[in-house]
């Protein structure tokens, strides 16, 4: 499946938000959109649009770099999320959230979800004490994730679990750091995930 392999600042500066694309330069002072807070490009300091589409749109945007998927996949979740019982942008989210390169990244083992991916197709995580290559796979409450024996040397997963107590483990996973594992305890919830996104507005923009 693709996904975007451009500058990831510019998505950052683009939506006018922190979107943490690139681990631990997001919490330092080299962050772009500190530096430069407004739109990239020729007329990134014009005039920006403020139509109730274009509002929609961004919100829209916002989630998909979040999560660092392309269009399709990203309206394929929302199909799921409104068939499924319950408020379809919460939905939304928490199918996302449970997607097994962010539960990576959330947990501690990568410093973003861009990294997190990279690790889980090279193999280095496992599910319930299976390998799991597949980042989209959506994990379920009481599973397992960890790290096996030979991949706790990693530099990358060293290095983000040494900066996770500053970034801290959302409520629904709980991290056993010396064990390299970790576990779902609970489905997240809105509240759990803490994204500076209105998806009431992404639900507006598919169902015109
Ligand atoms: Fe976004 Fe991180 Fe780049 Fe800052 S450093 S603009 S948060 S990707």
């Amino acid at each position: 499946m693709g996904r975007y392999l451009g500058p990831v600042c510019r998505l950052c500066r683009r939506e006018g938000t922190k979107l943490f694309l690139k681990g631990t330069r997001c919490y330092g002072e080299k962050c772009a959109i500190d530096r430069r807070s407004y739109p990239p490009g020729q007329h990134g300091q014009g005039r920006m649009r403020t139509s109730e589409y274009s509002l929609q749109l961004r919100e829209k945007q916002k989630l998909k770099r979040i999560y660092g998927l392309l269009e399709r996949q990203f309206r394929g979740y929302f199909m799921r999320a409104e068939r499924m019982k319950g408020i379809t942008g919460e939905n939304l989210l928490a199918l996302l959230e449970r997607r097994l390169d962010n539960v990576v990244y959330r947990i501690g083992f990568a410093s973003s979800r861009r990294e997190a991916r990279q690790l889980v197709g090279h193999g280095h995580l496992l599910v319930d004490g299976k390998k799991v290559n597949i980042p989209s796979y959506l994990v379920v409450v009481g599973q397992t994730v960890s790290i096996p024996e030979k991949s706790q040397t990693v530099l990358p997963i060293q290095k983000a679990l040494e900066g996770v107590d500053g970034r801290g483990v959302p409520a629904w996973l709980e991290l056993d750091k010396t064990r390299f594992a970790g576990r779902v305890k609970e489905l997240p919830t809105k509240e759990d995930i803490a994204l500076p996104v209105n998806e009431q507005l992404v639900v507006e923009l598919y169902s015109r």
